[in-house]
């Protein structure tokens, strides 16, 4: 039987993805740009701002500021998602100076011409301890590997099932309390896509399919998976203070097999 919500999923044609693709290259040339920005001395509003002066001067709206939450007219205050050492996702950038050793999630979604992008990577900051720069490394790899076993007629559990136990294997915890999704025309779509397996996902599970577009965005702790939001009602931080890496790509399926649009091509 085919579930209500796997009914919601909106395939995009090839024009559509094309579009889709230059959405996504103003979030690779927002990334590229900070990432050349970032190291010590420079602080997170610094990178805000030239977040959006870059993404406003290539005709891009961002897709982050304002994000409504459960109170009214309390919208996400900043233009990106700026998340430093134990902020897992959803950092909102203030005057915090980087120092060496940092590690800083970039989180970038924009709307072009109708149609939405949005990509992450975790910057190390000049040197990083062993372990730290191994989190980074494997999170990105978690999403390297959902990539490279895209195309049509897979289950997804099966690739989050091999997200999660790379992550496990390497002795980190996958966060579950957050998780990809479906991306087109608006950022948030069906179907939600986690990078772990859980019951939900299994009642869930849906088949890959051209013309499927993906936010998929791995985030990995250190330590414990347990997050916890703090009172201004966005920053997720993890419960034990060690560090959290996150990484996303907007991904198309096609015959072919994955077809990411944010990364600059
Ligand atoms: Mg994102
Ligand atoms: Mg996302």
């Amino acid at each position: 039987m085919v579930k209500a919500l796997n009914m919601a999923i909106k395939l995009k044609t090839r024009a559509e993805l094309d579009k889709m693709r230059s959405a996504g290259r103003v979030v690779h040339k927002v990334l590229t740009s900070l990432t050349e920005m970032a190291r010590p001395g420079v602080t997170l509003r610094e990178l805000d701002e030239a977040g959006y002066r870059i993404y406003s001067s290539m005709g891009a709206r961002g897709l982050f500021k304002n994000y409504p939450t459960y109170k009214p007219g309390e919208g996400f205050p900043a233009n990106l998602c700026l998340s430093l050492n134990d902020t897992v996702v959803h950092g909102i950038a203030d005057g915090t100076v980087l120092r060496e050793g940092d590690i800083i999630g970039i989180d970038c979604g924009v709307e072009l011409d109708g149609w939405c992008g949005d990509s992450a990577v975790t910057l190390m900051i000049g040197r990083v301890t062993p372990e730290v720069r191994k989190l980074c490394e494997v999170t990105r790899h978690m999403l390297e590997l959902a990539i490279q076993n895209i195309r049509p007629g897979v289950r997804w559990s099966r690739i989050a099932r091999l997200m999660q136990s790379y992550a496990e294997q390497n002795g980190f915890s996958v966060v579950q309390d957050f998780v990809g999704h479906g991306i087109g025309r608006k950022m948030h779509e069906e179907p939600q896509v986690p990078n772990f397996v859980s019951a939900a996902l299994l009642r869930n599970d849906f088949e890959l399919k051209e013309g499927m577009v993906m936010a998929i965005e791995p985030m990995c702790n250190l330590g414990s998976h347990a997050v916890e939001l703090l009172d201004d009602g966005w920053t997720v931080k993890t419960v034990d203070r060690r560090p959290a890496a996150h990484y996303e790509h907007t991904v198309a399926v096609t015959a072919q097999g994955a077809l990411v649009l944010t990364d600059g091509n």
